[in-house]
């Protein structure tokens, strides 16, 4: 499902002594099928970015197309729409609630009516999908895992959903490093195998520009910077003003090369030893 931003501003508290514009007129294009970063600093409007995909916040100006349908200042959206835009949200493990984990990857798809055998199948492969074996699971209680592991029965229960769009901000926070690299292996495999659109918010450079074919790098609510990982990771100058947290070794962008075509690699005179 392709998205596109067309001058979208956000103002919260509009009219009132809070106002606060977190976003000014950003116009994007997310082509269908891509993996997109969107990388900022704490306060950049990343997740109020994010917010706007499946209507949770509607702009205050401006307009968003999602597949064929559009957003505006007054659109009411439909329960219809909103299925088709799979949120995974900070600590999304803090959601989890039902006494089992199969009822818990199920509560999505039965609350949208999907027959119970039907349900259960996609309780299966989510689970599958996200590393975690059914049989083994199913009954078992989601308070009783490790964190790793609960992030990933609240993720398979968004993609029971079977969303066109998969969205994750900041999918690897808190976890361990083996924790973080298995959670964004399965992203990036669940992403390969269906095309799906992913769109993953992170404050990580590294991340973002390990899985990611498009980055977009976001300053005070507007897009400072956005390309290939290779252009961003080219402009160092400009992502040393947005302060990031840029990992300028050379080993990273020796890994980051081996996963791209030679006439695409970034030059490794711009990063220091
Ligand atoms: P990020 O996800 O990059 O940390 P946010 O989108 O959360 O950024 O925030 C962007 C700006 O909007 C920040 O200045 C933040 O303080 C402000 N903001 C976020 N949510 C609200 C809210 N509900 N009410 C008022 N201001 C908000």
């Amino acid at each position: 499902m392709q998205i596109a931003f067309d001058q979208v501003s956000h103002i919260y508290g509009k009219g009132t002594p809070f106002e606060k514009r977190a976003l000014s007129d950003i116009s994007l294009t997310i082509p269908s099928g891509a993996y997109v970063g969107i990388i900022g600093q704490t306060g950049s409007g990343k997740s109020t970015l994010i917010q706007h995909l499946n209507g949770l916040l509607l702009p205050t100006s401006g307009s968003i197309r999602v597949g064929d349908w559009e957003i505006t200042p007054g659109t009411k959206l439909t329960p219809a729409f909103r299925r088709h835009i799979g949120i995974v949200f900070q600590y999304p493990e803090h959601q989890l609630f039902e006494e089992t984990i199969a009822k818990d990857v199920a509560y999505g798809p039965m609350q949208f009516g999907v027959p119970a055998a039907e349900t259960e199948q996609r309780v299966e492969q989510a689970l599958a999908t996200v590393g975690l074996s059914y049989a083994e699971m199913k009954d078992r209680s989601p308070f009783r895992l490790s964190g790793g592991q609960m992030r990933r029965v609240a993720i398979a229960g968004v993609l029971a959903m079977e969303p066109s769009v998969l969205v994750l901000d900041e999918p690897t926070a808190g976890l361990d490093p083996a924790g973080r690299q298995a959670i964004l292996e399965a992203i990036y495999d669940i992403h390969k195998e269906r095309r799906l659109t992913t769109i993953m918010v992170t404050h990580s450079m590294e991340e973002a520009a390990r899985y990611a074919d498009w980055l977009i790098v976001m300053a005070g609510g507007q897009i400072a910077l956005q390309g290939t990982p290779q252009d961003v990771f080219a402009d160092s100058d400009r992502l040393h003003e947005l302060s990031l947290d840029v990992p300028e070794t050379v080993s990273f962008i020796r890994q980051l090369n081996n996963r791209l075509p030679q006439d695409k690699q970034i030059p490794l005179s711009l990063y220091r030893e």
